[in-house]
């Protein structure tokens, strides 16, 4: 069988056996489609089976998840941890709090997490866990509750050598903090290393929050770079207002960047003289409300309930938010517009229709797996100052997640041109370099 018809089998198979996962598929797929080039060149990889291994998660779990509300009713949600794959090290992945989780997504998000890990060089598996739990309008009780209930059932699973979560959308600080506290409680042990994210002053990492909205504007500057551009002077798109979102928008401020609108699933705002940061932390992290009280505050900003932040006219757009959030005519709008480039800050918010508007128009594309790979990857360092019983500092740290950025995105770029692309197709060189890291511990560990 030639490499393409094995991939496909695969594929087919995957989707077969996974039906109704219309994430997962998307993701296998958009893996899948880079790797014809790398399987003619190591056939040796189809005789292992190492791609039927990959698409089969190493372990999935689903637990129910019962939690008393604060009016004494009883109310159950579902949680999930799909252990993807733990060639290069322990799972890690971050939790997901939101309606919409179920196991396709989680799957999906799984799957993505195999690929960036490796990307960053770090000695990290890849997995991704969360629950159908809607933390909107829930109280600071509600949410402990909840996220006891949670650790309750995930901790006989979790471990720093075994499985390390940490958040993702609606999962911040506070729910890492009630997490840990129960894991500590129901083990009695202080394992600081079994969950990332945790605040600075007890075993977090600095730079930790900040550093996927960091690392994918730093990535977003090497990609610029290679045309000579930067984000001085430009017109910067970032959507949502979380955690990813609110960081991207102080680093592209930091370097010269304006960035005139945001977004929340309520709607976007537009402010042409700049995003406030400030009140922008203050409206989403401290008060908790809609994007549309910002404009109540900055009467020169508008809020639109309709249409996209895609329709803002902008040089560079960072999609922070969720996934499949940028569809064909967000990317026609933008290209209409003169995008010069777009970075995937949140997990696959572009979907497959657009990503090709990009890369007709020759829009530099940087992929999730590879934009946000800060994030896990200044995971990774909490995780090493933790087994080290050491603090680094802000500066330490911020430094060692540029370095990393760019070592990604050179990494991206030779892998690329090595399997015959040329070195802007950031889709190839991330999926494939991913893959030949992965795929060449899977042979040394055997069949397993
Ligand atoms: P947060 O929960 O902090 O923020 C999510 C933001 O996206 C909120 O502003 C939310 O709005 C908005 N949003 C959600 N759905 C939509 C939608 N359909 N349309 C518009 N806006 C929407 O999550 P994070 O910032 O942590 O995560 C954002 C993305 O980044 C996710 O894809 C996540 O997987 C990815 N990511 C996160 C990492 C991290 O370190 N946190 C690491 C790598 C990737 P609202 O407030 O209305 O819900």
């Amino acid at each position: 069988m030639n490499a393409n018809a094995h991939i496909e089998a695969v594929f087919d198979e995957t989707r077969r056996r996974n039906p109704a996962e219309p994430e997962f598929h998307q993701a296998v797929a958009e893996v899948l489609e880079s790797l014809g080039p790398v399987f003619e060149r190591h056939p040796e990889y189809a005789a292992t089976g190492i791609l039927e291994r990959l698409c089969e998660p190493e372990r999935q779990l689903i637990f129910r998840v019962p939690w008393v509300d604060d009016s004494g009713a009883v109310r159950v949600n579902r949680g999930f941890r799909v252990e993807f794959n733990s060639a290069l090290g322990p799972y890690k992945g971050g939790l997901r709090f939101h309606p919409s989780v179920n196991l396709g997504i989680v799957k999906f998000l799984g799957f993505e997490q195999i690929f960036k890990n490796a990307l960053t060089g770090m000695a990290i598996g890849g997995g991704k866990g969360g629950a159908d739990f809607d933390p909107k309008g829930r109280s600071d009780g509600e949410i402990m509750r909840f996220c006891q209930s949670f650790m309750t059932e995930l901790h006989r699973y979790l471990g720093e050598h075994t499985d390390v979560p940490a958040g993702d959308i609606g999962v911040g600080g506070r729910e890492i903090g009630y997490l840990f506290g129960q894991y500590k409680r129901i083990t009695n042990r202080y394992e600081s290393g079994v969950l990332t994210g945790k605040p600075v002053g007890w075993g977090g990492s600095h730079v930790r929050t900040e550093a996927t909205g960091y690392g994918a504007v730093f990535f977003a500057h090497e990609m610029l770079a290679t045309r000579g551009l930067g984000f001085d002077g430009r017109r910067v798109v970032v959507s949502g207002s979380g955690n990813v979102a609110v960081y991207a928008v102080e680093k592209v401020h930091a370097l010269g960047g304006r960035v005139v609108a945001c977004s929340d699933s309520s709607g976007y705002l537009v402010d042409e003289a700049g995003i406030d940061l400030e009140l922008l932390k203050e409206i989403k992290e401290v008060r908790r409300e809609r994007i549309a009280a910002y404009t109540e505050a900055r009467p020169g900003a508008s809020f639109s309930a309709r249409g996209t932040v895609y329709d803002v006219p902008c040089d560079i757009a960072l999609p922070c938010a969720t996934q499949n959030e940028l569809a064909r005519e967000d990317a026609v709008a933008l290209v209409k517009n003169g995008v010069r480039a777009v970075a995937e800050g949140a997990n696959m918010p572009c979907t497959p229709a657009a990503v090709q508007i990009f890369r007709d128009a020759g829009v530099l594309f940087g992929p999730g797996k590879a934009a946000n790979a800060g994030g896990v990857a200044t995971s990774a360092l909490e995780m090493q100052q933790n087994a080290a019983r050491d603090t680094w500092t802000f500066a330490q740290t911020e430094a060692r997640l540029a370095s990393i950025m760019r070592e990604v995105h050179t990494q991206c770029r030779e892998t690329a041109t090595t399997y015959g692309g040329n070195g802007d197709d950031y889709v190839l060189g991330a999926n494939a370099s991913g893959f030949l890291r992965v795929a060449e511990a899977m042979t040394a560990q055997g069949v397993i």
